[in-house]
């Protein structure tokens, strides 16, 4: 909380615009359009709500093929699988937990119909790389930004640095609570960049109806017209995501101020082998949206987090390989995902928020230190 959450919230309550679509979330969504150059901006209720409009939005015919990263939420699987489509794992890279570009097109085959890159922790995929084999195999790209709000991508060739969210046909934020902002507990945002799934983004976020087209005056009535659902949030949490907008900045810089002094306490050791920081690739830039360690074997991860906890700290792994879930183990093709596997064994998180102080993060860098020298 920043300061004024409760109070919008008073306020939304006190001006009897309860039901979505009122002020506080057409605030939020001109935000969005206006920072980050995103075309059109829709809140929901959640970041799962975001990707299953944009699975919804991309039209998928029984069978056909969506390529998703392993090592991510279940959401970003299970919004598409919803829709009948076949999900495709990649596998990571070696240097971050995001889709390795290299591996993409052997995945390519002729009923493959959309690629969701996953900006983990808030680092930028390679999407120059993505968006290049996109357009040559006519395929769709829906970014999950869940994690990603105020990252930035810088483009090799064109060198313009864009916001991540804005690179895709479509793309998917979250403003859970775990996230860099929040609608208070839970929230999310769908961005359409191609013009050509305004409309139809419109109509499934009012239940199949063209109720947006009749509120401008554009139809005399509004009926049901396609698919949908009930995507919209309440006033309450447009309200209370518009004192966190307020203070975007400022919760960003403060964050961005926590995640340096990890990096500066922990790279001495990350230097000896001791573990691996967050890789920050030249084209990516850093939301501080997450601080993990990537350990040498699970052994050493479980001790790690659990001396932590001895010490009162919490640290906390992180996804397991969706390939090999029990949902999908037996649907998935049978290929090896070991870089998914290691992190998915390895990854670590550490304490990041923004009521966090830095002598506490210097206090979590110290036990670590203590750790280590045990070690050696
Ligand atoms: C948080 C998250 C989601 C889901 O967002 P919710 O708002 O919790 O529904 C999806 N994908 C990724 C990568 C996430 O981190």
């Amino acid at each position: 909380m920043t300061g004024k959450e409760a109070h919008y919230m008073y306020k939304a309550v006190m001006d009897e615009h309860l039901s979505g679509n009122g002020p506080f979330t057409k605030q939020c969504q001109h935000f969005f359009e206006d920072r980050y150059g995103f075309k059109k901006c829709l809140l929901t209720t959640s970041g799962t709500d975001a990707l299953e409009m944009c699975a919804m939005l991309c039209d998928l015919k029984q069978g056909e093929e969506v390529i998703i990263p392993s090592y991510t939420f279940v959401s970003t699987a299970l919004a598409f699988l919803r829709e009948g489509a076949k999900v495709v794992f990649a596998d990571s890279m070696k240097r971050n937990p995001n889709i390795d570009v290299e591996l993409l097109e052997s995945l390519i085959t002729p009923r493959t119909k959309v690629i969701v890159p996953v900006h983990y922790a808030g680092v930028a995929c390679d999407m120059d790389a993505i968006m290049d084999i996109a357009n040559r195999h006519n395929l769709l790209v829906v970014e999950d930004a869940a994690q990603a709000i105020d990252s930035y991508y810088t483009s090799h060739t064109t060198h313009q640095t864009l916001p991540l969210g804005s690179i895709g046909h479509l793309a998917a934020f979250s403003f859970h609570e775990t996230k860099n902002i929040t609608a208070g507990g839970e929230g999310g945002l769908l961005v359409v960049n191609d013009e050509r799934f305004i409309r139809r983004a419109e109509i499934i976020w009012e239940k199949g109806t063209n109720r947006a087209e009749f509120f401008r005056g554009a139809v005399n009535k509004y009926g049901w017209v396609d698919m949908g659902s009930s995507f919209l949030p309440a006033e309450i949490n447009a309200a209370f995501l518009w004192a966190q907008l307020e203070n975007l900045d400022e919760i960003q810089s403060k964050r961005k101020q926590l995640w340096d002094t990890y990096f500066n306490h922990l790279k001495p050791f990350a230097d000896k082998g001791c573990f691996q920081l967050p890789d920050l690739p030249e084209y990516a830039s850093n939301n501080a949206h997450m601080f993990y360690l990537v350990l040498p074997d699970l052994e050493k991860r479980t001790t790690l987090i659990k001396f932590l906890k001895e010490h009162d700290i919490q640290s906390v792994f992180h996804y397991l390989s969706l390939h090999s879930s029990a949902y999908y183990e037996d649907k998935h093709d049978g290929r090896q995902l070991p870089e998914c596997e290691r992190y998915a064994d390895t990854l670590m998180r550490l304490p990041m928020f923004y009521d966090l102080e830095t002598e506490e993060v210097e206090k979590v860098c110290g036990v670590i230190k203590e750790f280590v020298a045990n070690r050696e």
